[in-house]
């Protein structure tokens, strides 16, 4: 039987790039399938990369990032009453500003440059497995490999080609995004949490500074987005509005993406298939950061080194060593810290209750009207005219730290 790779890797993004690198270094014959005209064609981020996984990746000093993020900001509205802190920290620099449309082509170039095939505009559309490998069927006909390394995103395809998983929409939230140009960037790169911008929806809001022009978006939870009755475009238009960016509209995108949690997440692997990045639901939200990417790299790093080492024992269909190599590499270890965190997409104190209760709170100890009550006497009001009780808010302050 012959085969067209050792390995082929679908989904030329940020998980399969970084998979087609590693395998290519470790010296396996490996091919790339991405159904776009190129990479980051079909990519859609808010975005902002931590850069610790593409730094053990490649070179960064030419990559286009935005700008390094050197502030970071969470804002939290209710009304026109709003609450907002910062962090600034010039020195640390471990996250930038990115527009996937422009640093996608540029890792791919680096595969290349390093002698990575790159098949483009090739779009899988089934998958078949045998005992000796799987044929992946696609739009220039088939193509045989030992091993699939899928990196197709959110939808994952191959594993649903291949009957690993379905998709649910209890575990998907869906991203808007504009990039607007306005009059004004500000000079130093900065990133803004926007809670309570979102008329209650379950999701959070977000801002990113890039070099000449801002990210704005939104996740929401599908299923409360279904409830509400309310289009994604209208989201993020309204958080626009809310944030008084005015400017020419660059871009606008919706994509889904995945929300699992560590005890939750689909198969990582099956018979000849190891599952990275978006597909294998690695994504953290949990109220400070939104990580993808590099769960993204790393887990295709992964993926790139443990395909030497399954093919190496012979069977290939044996594929049990990468959720060892995952388990042991930061990928899993940050999804299980973050593992509590996944709860709070589903408690709507935090998007609506609290973030009201914080705002009436600071607004009632600012005003002075010669009846002043204490810190503590104006919490226990405010909590209990909205009937919570204190170990409900301490349980859910618990889920955040
Ligand atoms: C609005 C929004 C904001 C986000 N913000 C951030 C952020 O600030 N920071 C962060 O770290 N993460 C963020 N993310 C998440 C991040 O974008 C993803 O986690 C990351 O892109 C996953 O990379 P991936 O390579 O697994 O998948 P993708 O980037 O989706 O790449 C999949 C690739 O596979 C290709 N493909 C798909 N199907 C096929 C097929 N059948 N045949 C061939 N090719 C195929 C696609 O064209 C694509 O190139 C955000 C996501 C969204 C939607």
């Amino acid at each position: 039987m012959s085969f067209d790779a050792d390995v082929i890797v679908v989904g030329g993004g940020l998980a399969g790039l970084s998979a087609g690198i590693t395998a290519n270094r470790e010296g396996v014959s490996t091919l790339v399938l991405e159904r776009g005209e190129y990479s980051g064609a079909k990519n859609v981020s808010g975005g902002r990369i931590y850069v610790h996984a593409l730094r053990n990746l490649v070179n960064i000093d030419d990559a286009p990032l935005e700008k390094p993020i050197v502030r970071e900001t969470y804002e939290i509205s209710c009304g026109s009453r709003k609450l907002n802190f910062s962090f600034y920290d010039p020195e640390t620099r471990n996250s930038y500003s990115v527009l996937r449309a422009k640093f996608d082509p540029w890792l791919a170039k680096k595969a290349e440059e390093e002698g990575v095939l790159i098949s483009y505009e090739t779009l899988v559309y089934n998958a078949e497995r045998d005992v000796n490998g799987i044929t992946l069927k696609t739009n220039r006909g088939d193509l045989r490999a030992k091993l699939v390394i899928e990196a197709d995103g959110v939808t994952a395809g191959i594993s649903r080609y291949l009957g690993i998983r379905s998709l649910s929409p209890d575990s998907l939230m869906l991203g808007v995004k504009e990039v607007v140009k306005p009059d004004n960037v500000p000079e130093e790169g900065e990133a803004k949490v926007l809670v309570g911008y979102l008329n209650g929806l379950l999701g959070g809001g977000f801002m990113y500074v890039n070099q000449d022009s801002l990210s704005i978006g939104a996740t929401v939870k599908v299923n409360s987005l279904q409830e509400e009755k309310i289009l994604a475009r209208d989201v993020v238009e309204d958080l626009r509005a809310k944030l008084k960016v005015e400017g020419e509209v660059l871009e606008y995108s919706a994509h889904l993406i995945p929300y699992y949690g560590f005890n939750k997440l689909p198969p990582l692997s099956a018979p000849n298939v190891l599952v990275t990045g978006d597909a294998a639901g690695l994504l953290i939200n949990d109220g400070f950061v939104i990580r993808g990417m590099d769960l993204a790299i790393g887990s295709g790093m992964v993926a790139g080194k443990a395909s030497k080492v399954i093919l190496n024992q012979g069977d290939p269909s044996k594929t049990e060593v990468y959720e060892k190599m995952l388990a042991e590499s930061f990928v899993l270890r940050d999804m299980r810290t973050a593992s509590r965190a996944f709860q709070l997409m589903n408690n709507e104190r935090l998007f609506k209750t609290y973030p009201e209760l914080l705002c009436n709170v600071l607004a009632r100890m600012f005003t002075v009207e010669g009846e002043r009550k204490t810190l503590m006497n104006v919490m226990v009001e405010e909590t209990k005219s909205r009937g919570l009780t204190l170990t409900q808010m301490i349980r859910d302050l618990m889920k955040v730290v």
